[in-house]
């Protein structure tokens, strides 16, 4: 490695070094509780796919560079040289790490080794060495922002196509849009994935619910988050936010999506309008009677996969089971509960770099498939569309004989207007606790 690049990059390390991974990157005690504790690492027991050693290569070069020992005496401390050989271990140990936190949630000192793989991811990218697919997608992302113009006519043909498809599901006052774009002043801002199933249910939920709300132009995900580049980060971050200050909305609801609604609400800043997922707003009208669902239509035992951003990462987790006790008859608890649920193995940008991981994906999230068959529920809901891909890519694959549902196409399928019945008694469905599968 040329030494300007590797000054380059040191100076990167230094300036995105901060006090809390400066302290994760001094207290690991060795102890190895988190072994077990990464789904990669317990579907493929190999030594590169342990929390700690993740952590290791970079802590190796923290050590080389950033303390006297490893700059005098490397062999004692292990210090590591920053070279090529260096990066690829950085881009296997990052990239093979979905950024799920339940490591941190063992980790007696609480070392977050997401926040070490965002150095790593960082280094990558100073360094050009990230995937070139989620470079694209972010740079896509970005053009878009900046040439709105270009898409627009594009964008709102493709959202007048939908409208039929939103009435299917919830028939709206005569004279009101089905899906309305642009609207200056709407209490809440929308911002979905670009496509269909992200649209059309959020859209019937709203109008049932009578919000005033519009849909984004730009879509959620942030591919700059799963590449591990805070400025691209940002960049497409703030098309949504200056949209949601032009249109002057009280609200943004992000869609199913767990690393836009974390982005976004972590991120945004102090702004005029406060950040939410489609979830807490969907368990609000529940429980305010602003929408009302019908359970019988909801067949078969069901179970919640919680998305990593959303509840561990997020704090959404009581949100989706007031959902789930007003749909379903028969909702079964995943075991180990939410805070220590399994990831299903498709975050961290996993899904989005499609085929190129899938084999990796599909061997390294087998103990997510245990987790769902021992609840033995025929119906898997989730909360993220990347999860959603990655479930249903293991359905495949494990031939579990599930079927995997987003919650707000639960819930749009089941509006009931006021002179149907609602069966929304939350006391009469079952609960049941599965096995607990050891960590
Ligand atoms: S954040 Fe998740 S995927 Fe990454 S090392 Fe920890 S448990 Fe494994
Ligand atoms: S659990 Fe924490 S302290 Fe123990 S080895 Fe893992 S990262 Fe280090």
């Amino acid at each position: 490695m040329d030494q300007n690049i590797r000054n380059d990059l040191l100076k990167l390390f230094r300036e995105n070094l901060s006090r809390a991974m400066k302290l994760y990157l001094e207290t690991c005690s060795r102890c190895g509780l988190c072994v077990q504790a990464c789904h990669v690492h317990a579907s493929m027991p190999q030594l590169r796919y342990i929390a700690a050693y993740r952590a290791e290569i970079i802590r190796k070069i923290y050590q080389k560079y950033f303390k006297a020992q490893g700059s005098f005496f490397p062999r004692l401390s292990e210090a590591k040289e920053l070279n090529d050989d260096a990066l690829q271990e950085l881009y296997e140990v990052a990239f093979s790490c979905t950024g799920c936190r339940r490591c941190m949630v063992y980790c007696p000192h609480g070392i977050d080794t997401e926040m070490l793989m965002s150095m790593a991811k960082l280094l990558l990218v100073g360094a050009r060495r990230e995937p070139e697919m989620l470079s694209l997608l972010a740079d896509t992302s970005i053009e878009k922002g900046k040439s709105l113009a270009l898409f627009k006519k594009d964008f709102l043909t493709g959202i007048k196509s939908l409208e039929s498809r939103v009435i299917e599901k919830w028939k709206c006052p005569a004279g009101q849009a089905p899906i309305p774009v642009d609207v200056q002043g709407a209490d809440i801002l929308y911002v979905p994935l670009s496509g269909a199933r992200s649209i059309i249910p959020a859209a019937a939920i709203f109008n049932a619910a009578g919000r005033n709300w519009t849909l984004s132009f730009f879509e959620a995900v942030n591919f700059g988050a799963f590449l591990g580049d805070p400025a691209r980060t940002r960049l497409i971050l703030e098309r949504i936010i200056d949209e949601a200050r032009r249109l002057k909305v009280k609200k943004v609801v992000a869609c199913e999506c767990g690393t836009a609604f974390r982005v976004m609400k972590q991120l945004s800043g102090k702004q005029p309008f406060e950040v939410v997922s489609i979830v807490q707003e969907m368990a609000r009208y529940l429980r305010e009677g602003l929408i009302r669902v019908n359970r019988s239509r909801c067949n078969g035992p069901i179970t919640y996969h919680d998305p990593c951003q959303i509840a561990r990462n997020g704090g959404v987790i009581d949100e989706p089971r007031e959902i789930l006790r007003h749909l379903a008859q028969d909702f079964r608890e995943m075991s180990p509960d939410p805070a220590y649920n399994w990831c299903c193995g498709g975050g961290g940008g996993l899904v989005a770099m499609g085929e190129d991981t899938l084999d990796f994906r599909m061997k390294s999230a087998r103990v997510k498939v245990d987790q769902i068959l021992a609840t033995g529920a025929k119906i898997v809901v989730t909360a993220c569309e990347n999860c959603h891909t990655q479930l249903s890519d293991l359905n495949d694959h494990y031939k579990m004989g599930v079927e995997i549902r987003l919650l707000s196409s639960m819930v749009a399928d089941a509006l009931v207007g006021p002179e149907e019945t609602a069966s929304t008694n939350p006391e009469k469905q079952t609960l049941r606790e599965t096995t607990r599968i050891p960590a």
